[in-house]
Order: C-alpha cells, then sequence, then structure tokens
C-alpha cells in the first residue's frame, strides 16, 4: 500500500494556477527526490502535503486516509527546511525537545529521544550550545534532529543543503542517505538540483511549470528521458 498518495491534486493562488492535475505514489520506506527549475511548484506540493497549503483539487492520502482537510499537526510528517528555523535563544538540545514538551511527552522520554537523534547525527558534543555558535552543516543537523525526535511518519525536505558550500552539500547528502537507510522512513525530498536527485533518489519526480514531466527511478530517466524537457534537465550538470 501506498503510504502517500496525491490523486488528481491541483493548485492555484488566486487566478494563478500553480499545479495542474498531479498523481503521484509514494511507498511505505521510499525515497521520492521532487525535482524541477525554481518556480515551478515544489515548495507548494510539500507544503500542501505537510497540510501547511490548502489544495485546490483532487486528494491526499496519507496511510490510507483522504488528510485534504487534516491539520498540519495530525498528519504525524515531519518537514525541514533550508532556512533551519532553529530558535536562537535555545540550546540545542532544547531546540530538540521543544515540540515534544508541547505534545506533552515525558521527561526521560525527550531525554531518551534527543540523545538517540544526537548520537546518529553527531551532535553529542553540541547539545549544550545555541544555534549561532554552530556551522552551517551542524545548524542543519539539528533541524533533522528536531524532526528525527518527533518519530513521524514521514520526513519532508524542502531543500536543505542550499545554504550549505559545494562541499557539504555532498556530504551531507550522504549523511542523510545514511539517516534514511537506518530510520526506513518514507522520505520526499524537493531539489532545484540534479545531482542530488540522482545521487539520492529511490524515484524521481520531474516537475516543470506545476506539472509532472516524468517519474521513475534515476536510471530510467537518465536512460529513457520522455521528452526533451527531462532529457536536458537531467543530462545537464549542476
Ligand atoms: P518552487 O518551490 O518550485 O521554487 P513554489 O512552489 O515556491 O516553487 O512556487 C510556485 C509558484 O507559485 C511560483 O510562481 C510562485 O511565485 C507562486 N507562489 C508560491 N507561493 C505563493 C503564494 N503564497 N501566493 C501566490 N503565489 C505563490
Ligand atoms: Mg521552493
Amino acid at each position: 500500500m501506498s503510504e502517500i498518495e496525491l490523486r488528481n491534486v491541483g493548485k492555484s493562488y488566486g487566478s494563478l494556477p500553480v499545479l495542474d492535475n498531479i498523481s503521484l505514489d509514494m511507498g511505505s520506506g521510499e525515497f521520492v527526490v521532487l525535482v524541477g527549475p525554481s518556480g515551478c511548484g515544489k515548495s507548494t506540493l510539500l507544503r500542501m502535503i505537510a497540510g501547511l497549503e490548502d489544495i485546490s483539487a483532487g486528494e491526499i492520502t496519507i496511510g490510507g486516509r483522504i488528510v485534504n482537510d487534516m491539520p498540519a499537526k495530525e498528519r504525524d510528517l515531519a518537514m525541514v527546511f533550508q532556512s533551519y528555523a532553529l530558535y536562537p535563544h535555545m540550546k540545542v538540545a532544547d531546540n530538540m525537545s521543544f515540540a515534544l514538551k508541547l505534545a506533552g511527552v515525558s521527561k526521560s522520554e525527550i531525554s531518551r529521544r534527543v540523545n538517540e537523534a544526537a548520537d546518529i547525527l553527531g551532535l553529542e558534543h553540541l547539545l549544550e550550545r545555541l544555534p549561532r555558535e554552530l556551522s552551517g552543516g551542524q545548524r542543519q543537523r539539528v533541524a533533522m534532529g528536531r524532526a528525527i525526535v518527533r518519530d513521524p511518519r514521514a520526513f519532508l525536505f524542502d531543500e536543505p543543503l542550499s545554504n550549505l558550500d559545494a562541499k557539504l552539500r555532498v556530504k551531507m547528502r550522504g549523511e542523510i542517505k545514511k539517516l534514511h537507510q537506518r530510520l526506513g522512513k518514507t522520505t520526499i525530498y524537493v531539489t532545484h538540483d540534479q545531482t542530488e536527485a540522482m545521487t539520492m533518489a529511490d524515484k524521481i519526480v520531474v516537475l516543470n511549470g506545476g506539472k509532472i514531466e516524468q517519474m521513475g527511478p534515476p536510471l530510467e530517466l537518465y536512460k529513457n528521458p520522455q521528452n526533451l524537457f527531462v532529457a536536458s534537465f537531467i543530462g545537464s550538470p549542476e
């Protein structure tokens, strides 16, 4: 069964159509990369799945339930943004535990989950620091830690590496993939970077102008692009 399913999903902002007739199945544990040029609707699609944006047409199903009217916080998804969105006045440990405190999780369980996430992400020695005392890569790890401690059904990433330099981006790609192998969670990863898509995805979805151009495993898209857009987009270097 699909973990996340989109059926003929559309979105307009007023009279401006942004996404048209998007249908998509994400299997449990699958790493799906949404890739496409800036402005093609990637973030809008991710925000609709997360419940941060209303949908104008179609149906989104998560774990077999239609969620069109379900508030974001009931969807059990964790989103990681490019901007990290860390609380600047809170230590790393508090940034990671904040949502769990609000949710009424016990102190001992919070401490267990924060320590486990810190261990997975190599943040053990940074738990008492403030975000401004961290490097960009470390901040992005904290943002991931905050998602992991919630033990969500799925992870949604929106261009999480865009603020990092090229070398660190390559390193973090590998770390996110390792994380995925270790936790086995359904992941939707948005990027405009073809190399990221090709190296990370189980399945790539190529978006352009609010429509799906093609989807499939990286190698299939590379070998059998169905149109010129996919051929040039997937084939061209970073
Ligand atoms: P991407 O993430 O692929 O760069 P977005 O999903 O952010 O693209 O945006 C897709 C289109 O929708 C763009 O033309 C953008 O200007 C427009 N858009 C995004 N958010 C809004 C909004 N809140 N109101 C009006 N237009 C928006
Ligand atoms: Mg975007």
